[in-house]
């Protein structure tokens, strides 16, 4: 699956590319990248030629462009998250998502408190001073329970922030987190367009509410992380810039974007992953966007390439997320096929993640590494 810039693919019939634009000069990318670098913002047309082209050249102007603007506010510093995947029961049925409700084809788990504490407890030992919560929609974790949780880690560990994960909850639930103690929130919006949220989702949910959720919590002052898959089902590049859009007025603090990767009992089985280098794109262009949000380079991303990983950093992330569930809870939870799954995220990965990273001029830091959207207000 190992890609390079010369056998880029493009899902749907490459629609995921502007037919009009077949022409590339680097002088216009040039121009278009040192734009959005200043304005933050581009045209829609802008933004579909960076979308579209594919060849070596250009991509590595976005990249440099991206690794300048990252290096500027963050350095050479990756940022470590420990990851708890505390249940895969969903009440939801997003039809992309290995854990989505209507799968039957799956062993269910759920943390109890005391399994999720203890994976706090193990990742804080190695250094970890982010956890981030997240899991489906299961009805057993009520606010009592994650109220529960947020104290508890809050109250042993103070010089450490929580993120949840948790998806759609009323604002009185997110305001009741808040208060417990939590720091920041990922829910990404999926996508923009409310057709293609439809294609993606069963009638019960809507882009609408996920955008309410992520107002309810951007006005609760939590740092807001939000984002999209790569080549989700019948995505077009329209949609992406619409998201690029939506993203701009939201002003996240955090954004994850990774390839969509299907899952084999899922409608989506048969088609293909989202492409690698339109991720990369992504990121970069998304750096240049926010230069100050923090930027995860993604598990799906990992799981489509051997070295995306590092390959995301490398054009604008500046974040991993080592996952510190327990294995059952890491053998199970599979939003898609291939999940990268590594052994126990102990001492020795971390030194290892370090030395690899360090090959690469990168290395991590263990702060907390709140969003300098976060810090600059
Ligand atoms: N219930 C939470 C967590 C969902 S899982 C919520 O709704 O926010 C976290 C993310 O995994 C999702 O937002 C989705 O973008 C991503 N995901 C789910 N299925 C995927 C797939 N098949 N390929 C790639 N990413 C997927």
């Amino acid at each position: 699956m190992n890609a390079n810039s010369n056998d880029v693919q493009h899902i749907d019939d490459g629609k995921l590319k502007d037919s009009k634009i077949n022409v590339y000069n680097p002088k216009k990318t040039r121009e278009l990248v040192n734009k959005l670098r200043i304005n933050k913002d581009l045209e829609d047309d802008e933004f579909k030629y960076l979308l579209s082209m594919d060849e070596a050249e250009s991509i590595s102007i976005l990249r440099d462009a991206a690794r300048e603007v990252t290096n500027e506010h963050y350095s050479n510093k990756v940022y470590v998250r420990g990851l708890v995947e505390f249940s895969n029961i969903c009440s939801q049925n997003c039809y992309y998502c290995g854990i989505r409700s209507g799968n039957q084809d799956i062993e269910r788990f759920r943390l109890t408190v005391k399994d999720m504490l203890s994976a706090v407890d193990s990742g804080y030992e190695i250094g970890f001073r982010t956890f981030v919560f997240q899991g489906g929609e299961d009805p057993k974790f009520t606010d009592d329970v994650f109220e529960e949780v947020i104290s508890k880690v809050k109250s042993k560990y103070p010089d450490s922030a929580i993120t949840l994960s948790i998806g759609v909850r009323s604002y009185e639930s997110y305001k009741r987190l808040k208060e417990a103690g939590a720091d920041r929130f990922l829910l990404r919006h999926e996508t923009a367009d409310e057709g293609h949220f439809s294609y993606l989702h069963p009638s019960n949910q809507s882009f609408e509410q996920r955008k309410r959720a992520l107002y309810d919590i951007k006005k609760l002052g939590y740092a807001v992380g939000t984002g999209i898959m790569v080549g989700s089902p019948k995505q077009k590049i329209d949609y992406i810039v619409k998201d690029l859009k939506f993203m701009r007025q939201l002003e996240p603090d955090m954004i994850g974007i990774g390839p969509f990767i299907p899952h084999k009992s899922s409608k989506f089985k048969d088609i293909e992953h989202g492409d690698m280098y339109l991720t990369l794109k992504m990121l970069s262009i998304l750096r240049l966007m926010f230069p100050l949000a923090t930027i995860p380079s993604t598990t799906a991303l990992n799981t489509i390439d051997s070295e995306g990983r590092i390959r995301g950093i490398m054009h604008g992330a500046n974040v991993i997320m080592p996952n510190l569930s327990p294995d059952n809870a890491k053998r199970n939870y599979n939003l898609y096929d291939n999940k990268k799954i590594s052994g126990k995220e102990s001492a020795d990965y971390v030194r290892e993640l370090n030395e690899y990273l360090m090959e690469y001029g990168y290395e991590i830091d263990f702060s907390r590494g709140d969003p300098l959207t976060i810090k600059n207000k």
